[in-house]
């Protein structure tokens, strides 16, 4: 029998939050555009207006920048100890944790998230990821270095290990906040003070971090926040003389033009890109478990993930099995607001996304590709496409090539380990992988093999903050998590004296 819920209760905060046009936070104060302008984030479930928001652009920037500068070169922060930037990271997680309800309710809101997916998975991950660099504030260290050179005891040298300075970070809008936390834990675990532009698709989730920023204790300047559009507020970020380091997690193509921007004054550059990442099911896996996480791996935050197995290749003799057990897991699916508790697929995440989702499902369709379940968008209000699998697909066709980043899966048989490997491999990303088998040597093998920056296997899309993260190929540059990151927001200096 089919049940109705009634939509969540919203809490008081988030209407009041909604209510009015939300400023952005340069050096410790919420503060209007300089050009007075503000812009709207949708709920993309209804299409409507759910809140105004201050539309930061070069000037604003510029603002942040000198805000976030001051706060480097000569604040309170450049005086405290890693132990006090331990705590404030810390009390961040805690008030995190004590708004938990009501940054999931804003991030499934702006982004069309189920809202179990925002309490359960989103939100928790963002105050596991504080912790985790609370944790290392006081480890970031040099070491000291026996030198060659003649009269070696007459030298005493060592690292020291820096804050690499100002740094800008340029977030996207598939996982608004985790992204966010992704990017700031190193960042002010290293000492570093950032200047932080959300996704104009979802920029309410940092907004209120902001808040909570403040809230923890952190000095004025040491965390920025301009929400506004990439070609003027991220471009203006990308391209300033003053940052030191640019962080940047989106598409390809923007990635491409941050790395340019960056060539002016050389600052650092870390990027985490598409994938087009193969899941590999093989006839020995444990099908009970392969079949829905094949589909968890695609489907999962409506296909939105940089991760997505959107490339599915099963061997011959379980392909139809496996499919047709893929295909079976979506009718479980209930597409609906992610507010109603009982959805547990959303809209993606705009008008823009949609129809690039459906342009790529034509593509499909015009090249001959079959859809087995799915294919269409919703009959009805926001942004609904149905989870599609495709088969009778091959290499050439842009469904299999290029990220669609939506609920679309394509699924090729293969014969042997080393056929699936070429394939697998056969694409310009190289973000995440998996493999299904009980063969462990298989596994293994196969995982040195698979260019990509993750290989799950058995499992997919498991995510820790000690995982280093990141891609191979047109992927991206450098790995995010555990010391890794340490190191994108760090220089190392070396110290040699003559003693
Ligand atoms: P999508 O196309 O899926 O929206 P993007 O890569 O365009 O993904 O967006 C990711 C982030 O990059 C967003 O915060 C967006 O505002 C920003 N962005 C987009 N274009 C540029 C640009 N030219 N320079 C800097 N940032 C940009
Ligand atoms: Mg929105």
């Amino acid at each position: 029998m089919a049940t109705t819920t009634a939509p969540v209760q919203l809490e008081s905060s988030v209407t009041e939050f909604l209510r009015i046009p939300r400023k952005m936070l340069i050096g410790g104060n919420w503060v209007e555009a300089v050009s007075g302008k503000t812009f709207e984030s949708y709920d993309p479930s209804t299409g409507e207006v759910l809140a105004r928001v201050a539309e930061g652009a070069g000037e604003d920037i510029d603002l942040a920048v000198k805000a976030a500068r001051a706060a480097f070169e000569k604040g309170e922060w450049a005086k405290i100890s890693p132990a006090q930037r331990g705590k404030l990271l810390w009390k961040l997680a805690d008030l995190i944790d004590q708004h938990t309800e009501e940054l999931a309710q804003l991030e499934t809101l702006d982004n069309g998230k189920p809202i179990m997916t925002s309490r359960k998975g989103d939100i928790p991950a963002v105050s596991d990821m504080f912790r985790h660099y609370a944790g290392w504030t006081d480890k970031i260290s040099g070491s000291t270095l026996p030198l060659s050179a003649p009269e070696p005891d007459k030298f005493f040298a060592y690292t020291r290990r820096e804050p690499v300075g100002v740094v800008g970070q340029i977030i996207p809008w598939n996982y608004p906040l985790v992204m966010a936390s992704w990017k700031l834990a190193p960042a002010l675990a290293s000492g570093c003070t950032v200047v932080l532009k959300p996704a104009e698709q979802t920029p309410l989730t940092a907004l209120r971090l902001g808040e909570l920023i403040l809230e923890a204790g952190f000095p004025d300047g040491v965390v920025n926040i301009v929400p506004g559009f990439g070609e003027t507020a991220g471009a203006a970020l990308a391209a300033h003389p003053d940052v030191d380091k640019i962080a940047f997690t989106g598409s390809t193509e923007v990635g491409r033009l941050i790395a340019k921007a960056a060539t002016a004054n050389l600052k650092k550059v870390s990027l985490e890109l598409g994938g087009k990442s193969p899941n590999v099911v093989f006839a020995d896996a444990d099908l009970e478990r392969a079949i829905p996480g094949s589909a968890a791996a695609i489907f999962y935050n409506q296909g939105q993930s940089c991760t997505a197995g959107s490339r599915l290749f099963v061997q011959k003799s379980v392909f139809d099995r496996v499919i047709d057990g893929v295909a079976e897991q979506t009718k479980k699916f209930k597409l609906g607001p992610g507010i109603d508790p009982a959805s547990n697929q959303g809209p993606v995440v705009s008008k823009e996304q949609l129809e690039r989702v459906c342009g790529y499902l034509d593509s499909g369709r015009r090249d001959g590709a079959k859809a087995v379940v799915g294919g269409r968008k919703l009959d009805r209000p926001g942004y609904f496409v149905e989870p599609t699998v495709l088969v009778d697909v091959n290499p050439e066709m842009k469904v299999v090539r290029e990220e669609i980043f939506g609920p679309v899966v394509t699924a090729i048989p293969f014969d042997s380990p080393d056929d699936v490997l070429s394939f697998a491999n056969d694409t310009a990303y190289g973000l995440a992988s998996a493999v299904w088998t009980r063969d462990i040597s298989k596994a293994h093998q196969l995982a040195a093999k698979l260019k990509a920056g993750t290989v799950w296997i058995n499992c997919y899309n498991v995510f820790d903050p000690v995982l280093p993260f990141g891609g191979y190929k047109q992927s991206g540059w450098g790995r995010e998590m555990g010391f890794d990151a340490i190191e994108l927001y760090t220089e190392v200096k070396s110290v040699c004296a003559r003693i």
